[in-house]
């Protein structure tokens, strides 16, 4: 899978992308990553790349010419416009991305759709934006990766690409693992076995991940669980299913909304909710 990344700060990714496993990817081959500097699209002494909007405010916007060309050398056809329904000469198997705080949330179910693309490229906003005839014209998809103001679409591409190059099969170790950790599929996808728990150690059906703990035993006056060092897989599956539910029931109760539930999960909620209400807004 190839992200191609259009910035005013290309050196900006240097060393995001030279770490752990985003690095391990590029040379295993499995992704490639091609920065561009938009500067290089323009043809004034002063390499100028914003301007200021029409109609007044704050601010400048990133002009739209150095963009469209630099998106033209990259092989991407403007999308036709008009009385005409729109032809999106693209590739079928890439998108186009601008990373914008008015865009679609990016999630885990986000990065594993662009995961199966060959080609992303991401426009980073800069200043107060971009002109909108590029997001019209060229962008498939405007994405935000959240509910806050960043001063640039650098570290929002970051993140996207992350988290979706993790989805590329091969990238992480265990072939599986991302359906695995939090946001992770459901467990209809995952074996289960015939206590009807997860047969994985850990299926996150659309849930956060259980938590976790290493050596020592007794760490800072508290011990791991009973339960992890008794050998029971059976009870530390059932343990870790009702961590899940209830670390999601505290930090992320929306998402129990989505999440595909059994019987007996639901009952184990149900308790949870009253131990919560039977003790107030209790943080543990
Ligand atoms: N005036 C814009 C607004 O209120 O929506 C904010 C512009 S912001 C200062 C500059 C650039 O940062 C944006 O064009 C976008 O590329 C990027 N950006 C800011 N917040 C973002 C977010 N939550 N997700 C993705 N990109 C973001």
């Amino acid at each position: 899978m190839r992200f191609d990344i259009l910035t005013i700060f290309p050196g900006f990714f240097e060393s995001v992308f030279a770490q752990g496993i985003v690095r391990r990817a590029q040379t295993e081959g499995l992704l490639e990553i091609g920065l561009h500097d938009l500067r290089a699209f323009t043809h004034d002494r002063h390499r100028t790349v914003d301007d200021r909007p029409f109609g007044g405010g704050e601010g400048m916007l990133l002009k739209p010419e150095p963009l469209a060309e630099a998106l033209v050398s990259l092989g991407v056809a403007p999308r036709a416009h008009g009385e005409q329904a729109p032809a999106n000469l693209r590739r079928p198997n890439e998108k186009v991305i601008l990373l914008s705080a008015q865009g679609r949330v990016f999630t885990q179910a986000v990065a594993r759709e662009l995961a199966r693309l060959d080609r992303v490229v991401l426009l980073c906003g800069r200043y107060e934006g971009v002109d909108e005839r590029i997001n019209e014209l060229y962008c498939d998809m405007e994405l935000s990766i959240g509910d806050y103001v960043l001063s640039g679409g650098e570290l929002a591409a970051a993140v996207v690409v992350d988290a979706t190059m993790r989805m590329i099969p091969g990238v992480l170790g265990n072939e599986a693992s991302g359906e695995f950790e939090s946001f992770g599929a459901s467990d209809g996808e995952i074996d289960v076995d015939v206590e009807g728990v997860p047969r994985s150690q850990h299926g996150a059906g659309g849930l956060l991940d259980y938590p976790q703990y290493t050596r020592p035993a007794e760490f800072g006056g508290l011990n791991v669980p009973q339960v992890l060092l008794n050998g029971d897989h059976a009870a530390i599956r059932r343990w870790r299913r009702e961590q899940q539910l209830k670390k999601t029931l505290k930090n992320r109760p929306d998402l129990l909304e989505r999440a595909s539930l059994s019987a007996a999960e639901r009952a184990v909620l149900f308790s949870l909710r009253n131990a919560v209400g039977a003790n107030g807004a209790s943080e543990d």
